[in-house]
C-alpha cells in the first residue's frame, strides 16, 4: 500500500478535483482525505477515521455503504457483458428491466426513460429534448427556459446556466442567453417582504407572470424546478407553491421539467418529489438514488405528451440525433436494478420519511431555541440549519465570517459527524442515507448542537 504522504503529494501535483480552491489545495491548505473504505452511513480514511455521513456522499448514496447486493449485481453484470451500446435499439436485460421498474414507480402519465450519466447530461438531454418538441411543434421562437434563482440543475454550460447559484457562473460567462430566472421559493429569507406565506406565493406567482409577460409566453419552452430546492439551501416550497405555478405553466403552455435527481427515488418518504406536491410534470430529470451512487447513471423520464412529438419527430427525421455511448450502460443499469430492488425490500422510502421527521423534531428541540439559529426546516430525509447574526430581524452572517464552514469543520473535527455546508449562505445541509437509524440521528443531533456552540456560543 502506498503511504500516505506519497499519496498527498501525487493528489496535489496531479489531481484537477471538482469544486476545490484550487491554490489553497495546491498549498497544501485543504484537507485531502483519502477514503478506503465505508459501511452503512459510515465512512472510513486511510487513518482509520470513521465519520458518520450525514450528507450520503453528496446526497446519492441512499441505501448506504457497503451494499453487497449491490456490488455482487455489478460485479455479475461486468462479468458477463461489461459494455454494449444502446444505440438503434440495442438493449440489455438490465437496461430494459429498469426502465421498467423506473416507470412502475414514476407519477402517471410518463412514458419512457432516456439513460445518462449524471444529473447535468440529463438536464442537458432534457432542454435539448424540449427544442426538438417545440423544433417539430412548428415553434421555433419558443425556446427560453426558466429556473429558479438557488436551483441547482448540474455544472455543463446550458445546467450551468439553469443553476441559479452565483459560484457556477462567475468568470464562466453564464448563464447564457436561452436561460432566465425568477424568485426562489425562499420565504425565509423574504422577511424584506413583510408578507404571510400565502401572499409570498402569490408573490413568487406574480414574478414568474412578469417575466413571461416581459418575454413574451411564445419564447418560453419550459419551467425546470427541483421538488424541494436542494443545493441553494435545502428549501421546501411554501404551502401552495407547486400548484399555484403550474396554474401558470399551464396557461401559457411551458412544459415543467422536475428534477428530482435528489428527490428521486424516496427522499422525500415518497417515491417521488413530483407525488409529494402534486407537480404534473412533462419531464422527470433522475440520477443520484437511481442506483445510489454505486455507478454513474442518470435519466430523463419523459410524459406521454412529449413522447407522442418524439416520436412524430422521427417519422419527420429520421432517427433523433441524441446519444452518449454509454446512454444505459449494462453496469450502471444492474446497479439500478439491485439498488431499486433493495430500496422495496428495506422499506427505505418509509425508513428515509418517519427518521427524517425524527431528525428534523430533534434538531429543532436542540437548537431551535439558539440565538443564532435562524430556521430549521426540510422534509423527508432533508434537513437544514440556517444561522443568522440576529434572529429577530433576520439579519444575515457576514458571508465572510464564513460560518456555516465553520460549524461544519468543527462538526468533523469534534465528533466525526459530516454536514455540508451549503454554498450560498449560512446553512448547515443534512441529507443522510435512508437508512439511518433514530439513534444515529441522536449522534448527528447531538454533535450538530456541540458543534453550534463551540462556534457561536
Ligand atoms: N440536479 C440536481 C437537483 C442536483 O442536485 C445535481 C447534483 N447535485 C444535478 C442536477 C447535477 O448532477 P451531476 O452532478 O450528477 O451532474
Amino acid at each position: 500500500m502506498l503511504k500516505n504522504d506519497q499519496l498527498d503529494q501525487w493528489d496535489r501535483e496531479n489531481f484537477f478535483h471538482p469544486s476545490t480552491h484550487l491554490a489553497q489545495h495546491a498549498r497544501g491548505e485543504s484537507p485531502n482525505r483519502v477514503i478506503k473504505t465505508a459501511s452503512g452511513v459510515f465512512i472510513e480514511d486511510r487513518d482509520g477515521n470513521r465519520l458518520l455521513d450525514a450528507f450520503a456522499g453528496l446526497y446519492c448514496v441512499n441505501v448506504g455503504y457497503g451494499r453487497q447486493e449491490v456490488a455482487e449485481a455489478i460485479a455479475a453484470q461486468a462479468k458477463e457483458l461489461a459494455y454494449y451500446h444502446a444505440y438503434v435499439g440495442h438493449g440489455t436485460e438490465a437496461s430494459i428491466t429498469l426502465a421498467k421498474m423506473i416507470l412502475d414507480r414514476a407519477p402517471k402519465n410518463m412514458s419512457k426513460v432516456y439513460f445518462g450519466l449524471g444529473g447535468s447530461d440529463a438536464n442537458e438531454t432534457n432542454v435539448k429534448l424540449v427544442w426538438y418538441v417545440n423544433n417539430i411543434l412548428g415553434r421555433p421562437e419558443k425556446k427560453k427556459i426558466i429556473s429558479r434563482w438557488r436551483g441547482y440543475h448540474g455544472s455543463g454550460l446550458v445546467t450551468g446556466s439553469l443553476t441559479g447559484l452565483e459560484l457556477f457562473h462567475k468568470k464562466f460567462d453564464l448563464p447564457l442567453a436561452q436561460v432566465i430566472h425568477t424568485e426562489a421559493p425562499y420565504y425565509y429569507r423574504r422577511k424584506d417582504l413583510n408578507q404571510s406565506e400565502a401572499e409570498f406565493v402569490a408573490h413568487c406567482v406574480a414574478e414568474l407572470e412578469a417575466l413571461i409577460e416581459r418575454e413574451g409566453a411564445d419564447t418560453i419552452a419550459a419551467f425546470i424546478g427541483e421538488p424541494v430546492l436542494g443545493t441553494g439551501g435545502i428549501v421546501p416550497p411554501p404551502a401552495g407553491y407547486w400548484d399555484a405555478i403550474q396554474k401558470v405553466l399551464r396557461k401559457h403552455d411551458i412544459l415543467l421539467i422536475a428534477d428530482e435527481v435528489v428527490t428521486g427515488f424516496g427522499r422525500l418518504g415518497t417515491m417521488f418529489g413530483s407525488d409529494h406536491y402534486g407537480m404534473e410534470p412533462d419531464i422527470i430529470t433522475i440520477a443520484k438514488g437511481m442506483t445510489s451512487a454505486y455507478a454513474p447513471l442518470s435519466g430523463s423520464i419523459v410524459s406521454d405528451k412529449v413522447w407522442k412529438v418524439l416520436e412524430k419527430g422521427t417519422d419527420e427525421n429520421g432517427a433523433i440525433g441524441h446519444g452518449w455511448t454509454y446512454s444505459a450502460h449494462p453496469i450502471g443499469a444492474a446497479a439500478g436494478v439491485a439498488n431499486l430492488k433493495l430500496i422495496d425490500d428495506l422499506k427505505l422510502v418509509q425508513n428515509a420519511g418517519e427518521v427524517g421527521a425524527y431528525l428534523k423534531k430533534t434538531m429543532t428541540e436542540a437548537l431551535g431555541d439558539h440565538a443564532n439559529v435562524g430556521d430549521i426546516r426540510g422534509e423527508g430525509m432533508l434537513c437544514a440549519v440556517e444561522f443568522v447574526e440576529d434572529r429577530a430581524e433576520r439579519r444575515f452572517f457576514d458571508p465572510a465570517k464564513k460560518i456555516g464552514p465553520q460549524v461544519s469543520a468543527t462538526l468533523l473535527a469534534q465528533d466525526k459527524v459530516i454536514a455540508r455546508a451549503m454554498p450560498q449562505g449560512d446553512i448547515l445541509g443534512f441529507a443522510p442515507p435512508f437508512c439511518l437509524t433514530k439513534a444515529e440521528a441522536d449522534t448527528v443531533v447531538a454533535a450538530t448542537a456541540r458543534a453550534v456552540r463551540t462556534v457561536l456560543g
